[in-house]
Parts: C-alpha cells; structure tokens; sequence
C-alpha cells in the first residue's frame, strides 16, 4: 500500500486537476442531461443518481491511469507524449497495458557523476563509468551471483 501511495504521488498537481476536471465535467454533463433536458420517460431519480456516479467515476480513474502513465514514462525516459497518446486514444485500455508491458526499467542515478542514466544501460552516457557489473570479456551486463558470462562463457 506504502508503494502505491508513492507510485500515485509521481502524478503531479497539473495532472490531478485535469482529472478532477475530467470528472466534473462528465458529472455536470450527466446532471444536466437529466435536469435541464429532463423529460418524462427519463430513468427514475435513483437510476439517475446511480449513473452519475457509474460513468464519470470510472472514468476519472481511467483519466488518474493516463496521467500516471504520463508521469512514469517521463520519469523512465521514454517518449512520454506519445505513450500518453497512446494510453488516452487506443481503446478498451490496450494502450496502458502496453504501456506496463513495455515500459523501460526504471531510470537510476550514476554513481560516478550523478546523471540520470535509464535502468539498462551498462555504462553512464555522460561520464563513462560502469553502472552495473560487465563482463571482462563481451562487456554485456552480467547480474549478481554469476560465476560464468551466460553471453560468453568467459569465467567471472
Ligand atoms: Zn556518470
Ligand atoms: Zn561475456
């Protein structure tokens, strides 16, 4: 629960707003359609207050879910804008799943000089230093507990 209260709290302020918008303006929307336009034969009053609950509130998670995808692919490095496109307009959800499916490892800091350096890169672009363990040999990302290159076969 710690963990997705953090992961929520990378969707900034601009992002929260435009969801409450999203949500406000969906409720109105509702309201008035049954209000203003009301005409005999609507759906009776606590169908009415079923439906302005049941469509904009989904909704508005959908809209959090986007500016969540927004947020963490800008945080990871990646084409922030057009995976937000993507996570907004291909239907059905299929462009989040995506999303979660291929995003990028998380970015970390260099150890050496502090730029932010994406999850699988083995050297920092800026500085040259080694992120993770490479191997000897082929140079390739090696992970803890290794005893042998599975690339190369180099003994480590
Ligand atoms: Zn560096
Ligand atoms: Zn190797």
């Amino acid at each position: 629960m710690k963990r997705f209260k953090e992961e929520i709290g990378i969707i900034g302020p601009k992002a929260w707003l435009i969801v409450f918008l999203v949500w406000l303006a969906l409720t109105v929307a509702i309201i008035v359609l049954f209000t203003v336009a009301g005409k005999p034969g609507d759906p009776p009053f606590w169908a009415r207050v079923f439906l302005t609950i049941a469509i904009p509130v989904p909704l508005g998670a959908y809209a959090a879910l986007i500016a969540y995808v927004h947020a963490d692919a800008k945080r990871r490095q990646m084409r922030h804008v057009l995976w937000t496109l993507l996570a907004a307009l291909i239907p059905n959800a299929i462009g989040v799943l995506l999303y979660f499916i291929l995003r990028d490892p998380l970015a970390g800091a260099c150890g050496g000089c502090g730029a932010v350096v994406k999850g699988n890169f083995t050297f920092c672009p800026a500085c040259g230093a080694v992120l993770g363990s490479v191997c000897p040999q082929c140079r390739r990302t090696v992970e803890p507990g290794w005893t042998v290159c599975a690339f190369c076969g180099t003994k480590l």
